[in-house]
C-alpha cells in the first residue's frame, strides 16, 4: 500500500505529539510531509530529526531562523518556512492526503478552511475552527468533498456510535439525541467562592488528560464542552436541543448516541487521545494506538447533571448557539483573550465568563454571512473583551 501523505498543523502541541507517536507504530503506512509549529524549536527539531519531513514550518519568525540554522548544521533535508500563510501553503500542498487541525484557538482556521476548500482528509482537533465559522466550513467541506473526521474525544465517540452512512438527517438515521460527556474538570466538586479564587497551576490541573494549558482552563471552566456542544451542532447537523450534556467524572464513556428505539450506543476506552486519532488515522480500518486496554473491573461510571450556576460558560455557549449569526465567533475570542490573561494572572478566573457576557452583549447581532465577517466579529470580541479585562486587572 502506498502510505498515506501527512501534514501535522500544530505538531508541537499535545495532540501533534500523540499523532506522531501513532504513526511511528506504523513504519511505511504514513510519509510526514509537513509539521507545523509557533515558538518551540528544540521540540520541532527533535521531531524533524525523528520523521523527516519535507517541510516544518514555524508561524513565529524568529524561531523559523533558529530551527533553520540548527536544521542546516545537522544537515537535515528539512525546508524551513515561516509565517501563517506557509501554513496553508503545506496544509493544500496537492501531496498530501491528510491534514492533522492541531493548532490551538481561531489562528488554526485559516489553515483548516483552506485544507477543507483543497478537498483533503481533514483530522479535526481544532475546534475552534467550527465554532467560529461552522456552517461557512461545513460548506466548504461539501462543495470540495473533503472528508472530516472527528479529533475531540466526544464527537470522535459518536462518529463511531453513529450509522456509517449517517448524513445529517436524525429524523431518518432515527437518531433522538448526541450525548456528550464531561469529565466536569478539576473544580466539579468546589463551590463557587473557591472557584472564583482558583489559579492557573490548579485551572491546568485536569483529573484525566493531559492537555494544552488553553484546553485545559477551558475543561475547568466547562468552556470546553460549551465549545463541543457548538462544534457537535456544526458536525453532525444537530439542533441545539437534540444536544445534551452529561458530567462523567471517570470519563470512560467518551460520549453515547440515543435512538428511537431506546438504544444509546456508547463508546467507550482508557482516556487516551491516542484512540481517537488512531480511529482518524487510519479510517475505516482499525489500527494499533498503544493505550492500555480499558481495566473495567472494580471501576464505577457515574453520571450528572452539569451545574450551569457554578459554571457559566456552557451556559454562554447554548446562548450562542441560539442567537446563532456572529455570536459563536464572539464567544470563542473573547475566551480566547481571557483565558491568556488569566494565564498571565491578570485576571481572576470568574473574569473569564464576565468578560465573554460583556463582549457577547455588545457585540452579538453582527453580520456574519462571509468569513471576513467572522474575522471581523474576532477582532473585535478580542478589543472589547480585552479592554474590559484590563477594568478588572
Ligand atoms: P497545545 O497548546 O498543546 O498545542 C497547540 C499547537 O498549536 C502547538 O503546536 C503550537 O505550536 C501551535 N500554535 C499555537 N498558536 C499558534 C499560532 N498562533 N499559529 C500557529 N500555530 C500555533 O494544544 P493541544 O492540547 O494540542 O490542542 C490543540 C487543539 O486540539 C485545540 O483546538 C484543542 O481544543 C484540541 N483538542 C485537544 C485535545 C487534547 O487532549 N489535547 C482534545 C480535544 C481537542
Ligand atoms: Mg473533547
Amino acid at each position: 500500500m502506498k502510505p498515506r501523505v501527512l501534514a501535522i498543523l500544530g505538531a508541537t502541541g499535545t495532540i501533534g505529539v500523540n499523532t506522531l507517536d501513532v504513526v511511528t507504530r506504523h513504519p511505511g503506512r504514513f510519509d510526514v510531509f509537513a509539521l507545523t509549529g509557533a515558538t518551540q524549536v528544540e521540540r520541532m527539531l527533535e521531531q524533524c530529526r525523528a520523521h523527516r519531513p519535507r517541510f516544518a514550518v514555524m508561524s513565529d519568525p524568529a524561531a523559523a531562523t533558529a530551527l533553520r540554522e540548527r536544521v542546516a548544521a545537522e544537515k537535515l533535508a528539512v525546508a524551513v518556512l515561516d509565517g501563517a500563510d506557509a501554513l496553508t501553503e503545506v496544509a493544500t500542498a496537492p501531496e498530501v492526503d491528510i491534514v492533522m487541525a492541531a493548532i490551538v484557538g481561531a489562528a488554526g482556521l485559516p489553515a483548516t478552511l483552506a485544507a477543507a476548500r483543497a478537498g483533503k482528509r481533514i483530522l479535526l482537533a481544532n475546534k475552534e475552527t467550527l465554532v467560529v465559522s461552522g456552517q461557512l466550513f461545513m460548506d466548504a467541506v461539501a462543495a470540495s468533498g473533503a472528508e472530516l473526521l472527528p479529533i475531540d474525544s466526544e464527537h470522535n465517540a459518536i462518529f463511531q456510535a453513529l450509522p456509517r452512512d449517517f448524513g445529517g438527517d436524525f429524523q431518518q438515521a432515527g437518531v433522538k439525541a448526541l450525548w456528550l460527556t464531561a469529565s466536569g474538570g478539576p473544580f466539579r466538586t468546589l463551590p463557587a467562592e473557591a472557584i472564583a479564587a482558583a489559579t492557573p497551576a490548579q485551572a491546568v490541573a485536569h483529573p484525566n488528560w493531559v492537555m494544552g494549558r488553553k484546553i485545559s482552563v477551558d475543561s475547568a471552566s466547562l468552556m470546553n464542552k460549551g465549545l463541543e456542544v457548538i462544534e457537535a451542532r456544526w458536525l453532525f447537523n444537530a439542533r441545539p436541543e437534540q444536544i445534551k450534556v452529561v458530567v462523567h467524572p471517570q470519563s470512560i464513556v467518551h460520549s453515547m448516541v440515543e435512538y428511537a428505539d431506546g438504544s444509546v450506543i456508547a463508546q467507550m476506552g482508557t482516556p487516551d487521545m491516542r484512540t481517537p486519532i488512531a480511529y482518524a488515522l487510519g479510517f475505516p480500518e482499525r489500527i494499533d494506538a498503544g493505550v492500555p486496554a480499558l481495566e473495567l473491573l472494580g471501576r464505577q461510571l457515574t453520571f450528572e447533571a452539569p451545574d450551569t450556576a457554578r459554571f457559566p460558560c456552557l451556559q454562554l455557549a447554548f446562548d450562542a448557539l441560539a442567537a446563532g449569526g456572529n455570536a459563536a465567533a464572539v464567544l470563542n475570542a473573547a475566551n480566547e483573550v481571557a483565558v491568556a490573561r488569566f494565564l498571565d494572572e491578570a485576571v481572576p478566573f470568574n473574569a473569564i465568563a464576565a468578560s465573554i457576557a460583556h463582549a457577547l452583549d455588545a457585540l452579538a447581532g453582527g453580520p456574519a454571512a462571509t468569513l471576513d465577517d467572522l474575522l471581523e466579529a474576532d477582532r473585535q470580541a478580542r478589543r472589547v473583551a480585552g479592554a474590559w479585562l484590563e477594568t478588572c486587572a
